[in-house]
């Protein structure tokens, strides 16, 4: 049975990866011209990692399924995040530990099945202000058995000089490209059947014969098109109170959003490989410093916004990290940052604190929409597989979830930008940029050295005719 499924695997990767399996501009507007009027089991408004789990799932069972996005797919809160694929020390330290387990679980099972999730040490820092040397101990012996490692914590002072901390311990999470991790995802949909439309906003649904009709527009070229569904599942992530309102005609309860700022800054003057964990001097928030190869990521801010359009990082914002890295490393200055950004966090729950929401996902069905918020990139399948369940509820259908969604796409060795513009229907150059090869997070020119040279791909594979 096993090898059954391997095969099924490979002939699919092999499959794709043959040139009729192109993923493009050109195979967007044939999508485009033929999407009018269409009927389709499940619409997924809503191109995250959340919707993008969750077509995965969809398509596998067979159903036709839409997934489009209003922006690039990943554009939202999913290319904007700390990148970690990780159990939450912090969300242990609250009590979660049920979420913690599963999220552990996750990152295991994304080490081990993609290229993209990586294993990382990370040094949690230790002094009188911030975190007991007792309490982590224990945490951390809680969290490594959880994560199926049964190393026991061990306090180190010397090796490496954290000025002003007592010493630290070393743990192991994941990182990864947040956005091809969405996009690894689209594509595996797309694989198994999905037609998947980035630069496709919903804007309007109307009950037509017990389905629901949805008016979109083309954000990227113009043009008014419309298809229907039995379902609708929003997965709007920030948005999804708007999506919500527009559809069922009241405000969506107990939904937040919280805003999270990072900086991106020039790894020289960090001279350690492992990322760093500590408290920040300035209010006691945690704070990771994250090594990504040219650059590194430190953050973040966690505060309350009203609405989904505030993600501007304010001087504010910048200086509070900065002065919270210049705990650890008192030589880094405005020079050293080479860019910044932020995302939204759309959080289920009550109360003040922003940091104390709970970080776990909520699901709420009304009339034929399923909306999902909350789902942490690591936790994305656990989410993807309950969102399934429940639109098989109302179409009356077996959703079976076994082993799903898996990631049967893997980028090949060659031109990534030429890969982005034809298989990974990467559209302008920010998508190339931040969503495809990553330069923005992770190279210190942040991809402008490479501009010519996508503009140049980008208006090749537009400029072809006679496809
Ligand atoms: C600062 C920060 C750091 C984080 N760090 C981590 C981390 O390290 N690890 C982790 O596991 N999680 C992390 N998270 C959580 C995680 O990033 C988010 O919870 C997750 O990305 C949410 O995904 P989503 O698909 O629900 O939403 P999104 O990624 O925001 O996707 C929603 C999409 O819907 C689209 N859309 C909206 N309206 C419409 C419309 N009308 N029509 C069509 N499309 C529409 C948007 O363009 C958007 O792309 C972090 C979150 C934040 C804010």
């Amino acid at each position: 049975m096993k090898s059954k499924k391997k095969e099924f695997k490979n002939l699919i990767i092999c499959v794709y990866n043959s040139d009729n399996m192109e993923f493009s501009y050109q195979t967007r507007k044939k999508d485009l011209q033929t999407l009018n009027g269409r009927y389709f089991d499940v619409i997924i408004v809503g191109g995250g990692i959340a919707g993008a789990g969750v077509a995965s799932v969809l398509s596998a069972n067979g159903l036709s399924v839409l997934l489009m996005d209003k922006g690039d797919f990943g554009s939202g809160t999913s290319s904007n995040s700390s990148k970690l694929i990780h159990g939450g020390i912090r969300y242990l330290g609250q009590g979660h530990v049920l979420l913690t387990r599963e999220l552990l679980r996750e990152r295991n099972y994304l080490m081990k099945n993609t290229d993209i999730v990586k294993g990382t040490d990370f040094d949690i820092l230790i002094d009188e202000k911030s975190w007991k040397r007792s309490t982590i101990y224990l945490g951390l012996f809680l969290y490594n058995m959880m994560g199926h490692d049964y190393h026991l914590p061990k306090f180190k002072r010397g090796k490496y000089n954290y000025k002003g901390f007592k010493g630290y311990f070393t743990y192991m999470d994941a990182v990864t490209d947040d956005a091809l991790l969405v996009l690894y995802n689209v594509i595996t949909a797309k694989m198994l059947g999905a037609v998947a439309i980035n630069y496709l906003e919903a804007k309007s649904f109307t009950e037509e014969n017990g389905m629901v009709k949805i008016d979109m527009v083309d954000t990227l070229e113009g043009g008014n098109f419309s298809a229907r569904a039995k379902v609708i599942v929003n997965a709007t992530g920030p948005w999804i109170g708007e999506l919500f309102s527009n559809y069922i005609g009241k405000k969506m309860e107990n939904f937040k959003l919280s805003k999270g700022v990072h900086l991106i800054l020039k790894a020289d003057k960090f001279p350690y490989k492992n990322a760093i964990a500590f408290k920040s001097d300035i209010d006691g928030r945690q704070m990771f410093i994250i090594p990504r190869g040219d650059t590194v990521i430190a953050g973040t801010t966690d505060d309350f916004v009203t609405t989904p359009e505030e993600w501007s990082v304010k001087e504010s914002e910048k200086q509070y990290i900065l002065e919270s890295v210049r705990r650890v490393f008192n030589n880094i200055s405005e020079e050293d940052v080479v860019g910044s950004y932020s995302g939204i966090r759309p959080l289920y729950g009550k109360g003040d604190d922003p940091g104390r929401v709970t970080r776990d996902f909520h699901i709420e069905v009304s009339g034929k929409m399923v909306s999902v918020m909350g789902v942490k990139i690591t936790n994305y399948r656990n989410a993807s597989r309950k969102v399934a369940k429940q639109v098989g509820g109302l179409l009356g259908k077996r959703i079976s979830t076994n082993e799903l969604p898996q990631i049967l796409y893997k980028r090949e060795n060659g031109n990534d930008i030429e890969t982005a513009v034809r298989n990974e229907c990467a559209l302008t150059v920010e998508d190339v940029i931040r969503r495809r090869v990553g330069y923005f997070y992770f190279k210190v020119d942040q991809g402008n050295s490479k501009i010519k040279e996508i503009e140049e791909a980008i208006g090749k594979i537009k400029n072809i005719n006679n496809h």
